[in-house]
């Protein structure tokens, strides 16, 4: 399976419970995955799309298309609308600063910003366990370090943030298969980071007693500005003599720059959730 299909079998009760109007289509391929009909989930079935007033009507694969269904089953009421107060359905693609993990058997968990958990908690989704007042790396930790995430080789979906913009996430869509490239997926397209490398970094912090340290910027900063380019290496060698085990500390640092920025608040998620 690759991510568009993991993506749809996750959505799958949103698609059912909704009344899509599919069409046949009139290109060649999915307007958002760039996909040919033939290959997409549900094959040769388009949902005709038009972003607002003058823009051409646009084709989407039914995959592609799903973060845009409103579902008061599954997601709950997002809003009320207007003097009457006409109650608007939760769409995944308006879920603005959450974010989403699709484990191996497919099933799909939300990581949701407290606005949000309010909106979705009378939904299916809900009832089922599956939505976390949390962030979204704190749900995949906590999703693999209960094994609810399933062996990453056999691959899962991260979505970091749907924000607004769910063609370009579900333009981009990718699926992880190995913790060394983490592929987070947002509506500023998809990233990679090394996760395997961070979960390493933890490692250390529990074993030299540095948990607490671990989690505050102070600590990282030699680290830190040395990744901004800004190299001070009075600064960094006075880091390496007072931190235990340093230099296997530096060994395990993910190798990209960007991947080193922010390291307490990604240790915080880390090591909060695997306690
Ligand atoms: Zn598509």
């Amino acid at each position: 399976m690759d991510a568009y299909s993991r993506f749809h079998a996750a959505t799958t009760r949103l698609r059912e419970v909704a009344d899509l109007q599919s069409v046949t289509p009139e290109t060649g391929a999915c307007a958002c995955c760039g996909r040919p009909w033939a290959s997409v989930e549900d094959s040769a079935l388009a949902i005709p799309y038009v972003y607002g007033s003058g823009f051409a009507k646009q084709y989407l694969c039914t995959t592609c298309y799903s973060p845009k269904i409103g579902s008061f089953d599954e997601l709950g009421i997002g809003s009320r609308r207007g003097p009457n107060k006409i109650p608007v359905p939760v769409m995944l693609g308006m879920m603005t600063g959450c974010g989403a993990v699709i484990t191996s058997s497919n099933q799909l968990f939300l990581a949701v910003n407290e606005g949000f958990r309010l909106r979705v908690e009378d939904g299916a989704l809900a009832a089922k366990g599956r939505v976390y007042r949390t962030d979204p790396l704190s749900l995949l930790m906590a999703l693999y370090s209960d094994g609810r995430l399933g062996d990453p080789k056999e691959g899962f979906v991260y979505i970091s943030n749907f924000g607004r913009k769910s063609l370009v996430l579900m333009g981009a869509l990718r699926m992880t298969t190995d913790l060394r490239e983490l592929w987070d997926n947002s509506d500023t397209g998809a990233s990679c980071t090394d996760l395997s490398a961070l979960l390493d970094v933890a490692r250390w912090a529990r074993e030299n007693d540095h948990v607490t340290q671990a989690q505050k910027s102070g600590f990282w900063q030699p680290i830190t500005t040395a990744a901004r380019g800004k190299l001070d290496q009075d600064a960094l060698t006075r880091w390496l003599a007072k931190t235990p085990n340093a230099r296997e500390l530096v060994h395990r640092l993910p190798s990209d720059p960007h991947d080193r920025l922010g390291l307490h608040k990604k240790m915080e998620k880390i090591l909060q959730a695997a306690q």
